[in-house]
């Protein structure tokens, strides 16, 4: 771990008192103030008027009870969650998680982390996310649509085109937003389409949303990968997770010519060394909503399915990990490092512990963090809103183009930054820092907020 600056020593003290056992929340907050050391030294008006401290206290957070029926007819209780983190920027912005494991310090962790992501894309958008408890595996069309709309009834409350518009993230797709989207225009009587994102093609959503995340990923792995004379053409690559990151990231791997050999779930892996067939991982998860064993079950030789093991036992060249947070540990840094790895691309949020990215940085391994290398998803969903308020549809190919230049601007605000505060190549300070500075200028001007 590296050292706080003594200034900041009792911040994060204070931050750990007043959220006891919110351990992820503490990990993102403990991450960026290990950037700020650099900050302060060269401007210390920041360390002034608790603004590191107002930074890391989301500005409301709200939870709720969801009660809806099963399809047996019994009466089913989840929890509601919606930080809105920062405001600073633009309406909170941030996706709607739905996962059996979300609690309040999950939910406050990716509201933090995407107060700077947002701000790093340098489009109008502050921070915040959502969520629940409810796990949607298992459940039918029917049970979910419920769920979602009992959501919505009071989420509804809390949310506007003005205030807060939220998207999807782990267990919310397509057909969650549909459903959320459909409750809210019902409840007021009024169509704002740019008070969801992520929203299907036939109402108001964005071409190139859907792959946003995966593809912007790879871009911004590209553009790191370029500074060192590199690129995706023949490179193995391994995926962890199959979901919306995992399956845009294998497709856009795939076009710059590197190979996908194994991607995920929370089960375990399968491993193709032809190249994952991504038309048949589609097919199993987004149509028939199964497992990834499958795969290996409908490829049959040649594939193997690994139940219960780390994707990162897999050899490659690169690592984009795409599932969750903290899903790959120290352990599995050493041995990617072991066998070769020369970047990592987080798609997911903050997937790697610290421990983790410690040894990447330490063996040289070129290291994109997350918060930076995920933003692809959020810019493309500001995109989106900026089409809804001009009643506007763009193509997919401008849209992706308007992506792309996202990432690279991105990259390289991450890599300047980097430079000017005296850790070239150092993506994670690059990124803490330039998102930082982005929301403390906006929050100095406008006063004690
Ligand atoms: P999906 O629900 O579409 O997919 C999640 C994938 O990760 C699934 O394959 C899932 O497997 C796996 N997974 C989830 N939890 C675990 C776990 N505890 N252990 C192992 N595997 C797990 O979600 P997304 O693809 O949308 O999100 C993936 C990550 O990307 C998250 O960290 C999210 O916050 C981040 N992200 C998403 C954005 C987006 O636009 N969707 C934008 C920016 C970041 P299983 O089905 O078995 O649970």
């Amino acid at each position: 771990m590296t050292q706080l600056d003594e200034k900041l020593e009792p911040v994060l003290d204070e931050v750990a008192r007043r959220n006891p056992g919110e351990p992820e929340f503490l990990q993102a907050v403990r991450e960026v103030l290990e950037s700020l050391g650099r900050v302060i030294a060269k401007r210390p008006e920041y360390a002034d008027d608790a603004l590191i401290e107002r930074i890391c206290e989301p500005e409301r957070q709200i939870i709720f009870r969801v009660p809806w029926i099963d399809d047996k007819g019994r009466v089913c209780i989840n929890r509601g969650f919606r930080v809105q983190f920062n405001s600073a920027l633009g309406p909170y912005k941030g996706g709607i998680r739905f996962h059996p494991s979300v609690n309040v310090g999950i939910i406050k962790f990716l509201g933090f982390e995407q107060t700077f992501k947002n701000a790093l894309t340098g489009l109008p958008i502050g921070g915040g996310k959502g969520g629940s408890d409810f796990d949607p595996k298992g459940r039918s069309d029917a049970e979910v649509m419920r769920f979602c709309q009992s959501f919505m009834t009071e989420l509804s409350r809390h949310i506007g085109v003005y205030t807060d518009v939220p998207a999807g993230d782990i267990g919310v797709g397509g057909r969650e937003i549909g459903y959320m989207f459909g409750q809210y225009k019902r409840l007021r009587n009024s169509y704002e389409a740019g008070v969801l994102t992520g929203k299907g093609l036939s109402y108001g959503g964005s071409r190139a949303r859907t792959e946003a995340t995966g593809y912007g990923n790879t871009y911004f792995v590209q553009s790191m990968l370029a500074t060192q004379d590199q690129s995706f053409d023949g490179k193995r690559v391994v995926v962890s997770g199959s979901g919306n990151v995992a399956i845009y990231t294998m497709e856009k791997v795939g076009m710059l010519g590197g190979t996908v050999v194994a991607c995920s779930d929370s089960n375990g892996y399968v491993l193709d060394e032809n190249g994952i067939d991504l038309d048949l991982v589609k097919e199993i998860k987004e149509v028939r909503r199964e497992r990834i064993a499958e795969y290996a079950r409908i490829k049959g030789t040649g594939t193997h399915y690994i139940a219960g093991g780390t994707v990162w036992d897999v050899p490659c060249d690169i690592a984009m990990p795409s599932a969750t947070q903290n899903e790959l540990t120290g352990k599995d840094a050493r041995k990617l490092v072991r066998n070769g790895v020369m970047a990592v691309g987080e798609g997911a949020n903050m997937p790697s512990t610290p421990d983790a990215i410690h040894i990447f940085q330490q063996a040289g391994v070129m290291f994109a963090p997350g918060k930076a290398a995920n933003a692809g998803g959020v810019a493309t969903s500001a995109l989106e809103m900026q089409q809804n308020a001009s009643r506007d549809s763009w193509t997919f190919e401008q849209t992706e183009q308007r992506l792309a230049t996202i990432m690279r601007n991105i990259h390289d605000t991450c890599a300047e930054t980097a430079e000017e505060y005296g850790a070239p190549g150092d993506y994670v300070l690059g990124a803490n820092i330039a998102g930082f500075v982005c929301v403390a200028e906006a929050m100095e001007a406008l006063g004690v907020i």
